[in-house]
């Protein structure tokens, strides 16, 4: 397949950087206000009590090690677990200082993975001090633009408070990424089985964030994993009866993304002893090619279908 169909992330840090860059996926010790009750409680209904991170560790034991694993690699430290930003600025600074002043492995960027409830003036000026400094993105995790589906989820903040800080980040210079999830539940039916979002909301989710001057966009299908509350609410949902159905809509929506977006995700990563359904999400490697071959099927390329 012609490479630049889809705008890929690591095609992108490829050639910003000269050299494969690799995230870092790491703990920073922070919880999560939807955890606490301090947002809400029992947290957003898909995701499990690792906060969504399953694969990362603690700053000083992932940098050990990577620095024995791959002395000479480069990445960006991801700060990935539950929400990077809930904590006093001056605690966070020290936390992502110290990821940034690693020199084996060498650290060239920073991800901060956060809810955009939990960025105040003081913390919005260190992200834009760190901008300067780094390479830095901010992963908000908006999930859906559907407030009803997000209330049923217990994401406990509304959409307009996504854009507000989309427009406070951006306005500073700052990268965005958003991470939407395609399949979600957006209530009940008669019987009380969980009931999709239909594909238009999808599509709906997608051009709303494109609107904004957006720096990349994560999607990916609903997974049931394990100790989530929709593991106990609704074990048997699954959303897409087949990779070929999933794959069909994930070229729907990159059609609506503007290729200057860059692309960070197109299939969920449980790791599979995580993983109640889709069965097949596990299957990394088909769902992307599944992808991909529908993109030169189609003759179709990211952003061909956008609004601007
Ligand atoms: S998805 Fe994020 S905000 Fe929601 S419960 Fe998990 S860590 Fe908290």
């Amino acid at each position: 397949m012609h490479e630049k169909r889809i705008n890929k992330i690591g095609i992108f840090l490829k050639e910003e950087f000269g050299n494969r860059i690799i995230k870092l996926p790491l703990d920073g010790g922070f919880t999560c206000p939807n955890r606490d009750g301090s947002k809400g409680t029992g947290g957003c209904m898909f995701c499990s009590s690792t906060g969504s991170g399953e694969f990362a560790s603690n700053i000083t034991e992932a940098m050990k090690l990577f620095s024995e694993k791959w002395p000479e690699g480069k990445y960006i430290a991801y700060f990935q677990n539950h929400t990077n930003t809930y904590a006093p600025a001056e605690e966070l600074e020290r936390k992502f200082r110290t990821a940034l002043a690693c020199e084996k492995p060498e650290i060239v960027g920073l991800a901060i993975a956060t809810r955009p409830d939990c960025l105040d003036d003081e913390i919005y000026s260190l992200l834009e001090r760190l901008n300067r400094e780094t390479f830095l993105w901010v992963e908000l995790g908006l999930q859906t633009v559907h407030d009803r589906t997000a209330e049923f989820l217990n994401r406990c903040y509304k959409t307009r408070v996504y854009d507000e800080a989309v427009a406070e980040l951006t306005s500073r210079g700052i990268r965005v990424v958003t991470h939407l999830i395609l399949g979600l539940p957006q209530g009940t039916n008669a019987d009380g089985n969980a009931v999709s979002e239909s594909r238009a909301q999808m599509l709906d989710s997608v051009t709303h964030v494109c609107r904004a001057p957006l720096f990349g966009i994560k999607l990916h299908m609903l997974n049931v994993v394990k100790g989530s509350p929709l593991a106990t609410r609704f074990p048997n949902y699954e959303p897409f009866a087949s990779i070929d159905e999933y794959a069909d809509l994930v070229v729907d929506c990159l059609r609506m993304v503007p290729y200057n977006i860059t692309v960070h995700r197109m299939t969920a990563d449980t790791a599979r002893p995580f993983l109640i359904s889709p069965s097949w999400s596990y299957r990394k490697r088909t769902i992307l090619n599944t992808i991909e071959q529908r993109f030169v099927m189609l003759d179709a390329r990211q952003g061909d279908r956008a609004e601007r």
